[in-house]
C-alpha cells in the first residue's frame, strides 16, 4: 500500500515533512546500510517486562510474527507465569528474570532490547535499571507518570548511548498512515479542526484497571491511559505541535472509580497553522477511540481509528467512501521497527523526546483544569524528527 510512493521526495520536503530523505532513500541504500550494521540480519532479542494483559494478549503472540525480532526474555515477579510463559514461547530458564534479579540482564547477550509493560509509575525506573545494563528501551505509554521522570529517562539513554522509543503503536498502523499522508498530500486542503474521543469503561474489578484509577500508579487516569492517544494523534495527524492548551474536567467523586483522578477531560489544542483542536477521554463513557479531520476541501474520519483492529477509515464523509485498509499486526510491526532502529535500518520515529512532548501537554491539561480552563502557554519549541508518514511503510 501507500500513498507515500505517488509523492516524490520534493513534495514531501516541501510540505515539511521531516525525515523526507530517509523515506525516499532508495532499496539499494537500504541494503547497503544493512550490510553496514555490525549484527547484520541476526534478529534482534527482546526481553518483555511486566506479564500483563497487554503482554499476554498482544506482545508476546506479536512476537511470533516478527521479522526481524525475537523474544529472548522474561521479567516478571511472578516465577510460575513466567515458567509457563516460557515453556509456551521457548525462552530458555536462565533468561526468565525477577524484579530482584533484573539488573542480571547486563550479562545476557541475547537480550538487545527490554520491553517495559508495567504500570506507568515503574516506567521510570526500569527504563533506566535497563539503559544502565547496556540494553535498548521500548517503553510503553504514557512515558512516565511526570515530566521529571520523563526527562530523567531521557538523559540515562544519552548517557549510556542507548536507544529509548516510545511504544506509539498507532506511527505504524495502517488507518493512522493513511489518514496522515491523505492530510500530507494536500487531499483535505487547509486543515482547520480535529476530533479524538478516546474514552471507555473502566472495570474497577478487573486488576489491569485497577491501577488506572490510582493516581500515583497511573499518572492521571484516563487522560494518562487513553488521553495520551488523542494528544499523540492531533499532533501526528496535523504534524505540528500546540502552541497553547484550554482544559475542563468533568468527575462524579460519587462514582468509586474516581476517587483519585479525573474521569472526563476534554482539551483545546490551538496549533500555529491555525488549526484548533477538541480532544476528550473518559473512563465512564463509550466514546470508543476514533478521530476526524475536517480541512477546507475534505475530511478524514477513522471511527474507530485506534483499536489493535477493525479499524475504518473514510475519505470525505459522511458520503465519502470507505478506504480499503489491508490490517497488519502493529505490534509486531512496531516491535520489527524497533529492531530495525537497533540494526540502524530505520529512523526513530518516536523517541524519549515524542514520548516527554505529551507528558508536558498532559502536564498543562492538568495545569488548566486546575485553574478552570485557563490557557497555557506550551509553545516550547518541540518539532518532531521524524514524520511516520514520511517514513513508515506497512
Ligand atoms: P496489566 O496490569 O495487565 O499488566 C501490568 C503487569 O505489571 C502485570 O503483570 C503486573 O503483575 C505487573 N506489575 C508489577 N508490579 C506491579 C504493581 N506494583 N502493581 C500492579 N502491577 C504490577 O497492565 P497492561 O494493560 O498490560 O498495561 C501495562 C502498560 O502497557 C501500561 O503502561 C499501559 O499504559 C500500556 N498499555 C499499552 C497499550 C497499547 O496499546 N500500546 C495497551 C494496553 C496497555
Amino acid at each position: 500500500m501507500s500513498e507515500i510512493n505517488d509523492m516524490s521526495r520534493r513534495d514531501l520536503i516541501e510540505l515539511g515533512v521531516a525525515g523526507a530523505a530517509v523515506a525516499m532513500a532508495s532499496p539499494a541504500a537500504m541494503a547497503q546500510s544493512r550490510a553496514g550494521s555490525s549484527d547484520g540480519d541476526k534478529p534482534v532479542g527482546f526481553a518483555i517486562v511486566g506479564l500483563g494483559k497487554l503482554s499476554q494478549g498482544q506482545l508476546l503472540p506479536g512476537l511470533t510474527r516478527t521479522k526481524n525480532a525475537k523474544l529472548t526474555g522474561l521479567v516478571s515477579g511472578d516465577p510460575a507465569k513466567a515458567a509457563r510463559l516460557a515453556v509456551q514461547y521457548n525462552v530458555p530458564a536462565k533468561s526468565v528474570y525477577s524484579y530482584e534479579t533484573y539488573d542480571r540482564i547486563i550479562r545476557d547477550p541475547a537480550i538487545e532490547v527490554v520491553y517495559i509493560v508495567l504500570p506507568n509509575n515503574m516506567h521510570a525506573e526500569y527504563t533506566i535499571r535497563a539503559l544502565k545494563a547496556g540494553k535498548h528501551v521500548l517503553c510503553e505509554k504514557p512515558m512516565a507518570t511526570t515530566v521529571a521522570d520523563s526527562e530523567a529517562m531521557i538523559a540515562a539513554a544519552k548517557a549510556a548511548d542507548r536507544k529509548l522509543m516510545i511504544a506509539y503503536r498507532c506511527h505504524y498502523e495502517p488507518t493512522n498512515l493513511a489518514a496522515m499522508r491523505r492530510i500530507r498530500s494536500g487531499g483535505i486542503g487547509k486543515p482547520r479542526t480535529v476530533w479524538t474521543d478516546m474514552s471507555r469503561q473502566a472495570n474497577f474489578s478487573d486488576p489491569s484497571d485497577a491501577w488506572r484509577v490510582s493516581k500515583e500508579m497511573s499518572g492521571t487516569g484516563a487522560l494518562a491511559d487513553m488521553g495520551v492517544y488523542g494528544i499523540n494523534a492531533a499532533r501526528y495527524l496535523l504534524n505540528e505541535e500546540p502552541i497553547e492548551v484550554r482544559a475542563w474536567a468533568s468527575t462524579d467523586r460519587s462514582d468509586p472509580r474516581f476517587k483519585e483522578v479525573e474521569d472526563l477531560v476534554s482539551w483545546q489544542f490551538r496549533f500555529p497553522s491555525g488549526a484548533i483542536a477538541n480532544g476528550s477521554t473518559a473512563f465512564n463513557s463509550n466514546g470508543g477511540m476514533g478521530f476526524q479531520v475536517a480541512g477546507e476541501k475534505g475530511r478524514v474520519v477513522a471511527d474507530p481509528g485506534c483499536l489493535y483492529g477493525g479499524n475504518r477509515l473514510t475519505f470525505g464523509a459522511p458520503n465519502g467512501k470507505t478506504v480499503e485498509i489491508t490490517e497488519i499486526d502493529q505490534f509486531a510491526r512496531e516491535m520489527d521497527w524497533m529492531a530495525d532502529v537497533v540494526r540502524g535500518r530505520a529512523p526513530m520515529v518516536a523517541p524519549g523526546e515524542e514520548g516527554l512532548q505529551d507528558m508536558r501537554l498532559i502536564d498543562a491539561i492538568m495545569q488548566s483544569i486546575a485553574r478552570d480552563g485557563a490557557t497555557i502557554k506550551t509553545d516550547w519549541g518541540y518539532k518532531r524528527a521524524v514524520d511516520p508518514a514520511a517514513v513508515v511503510d506497512v
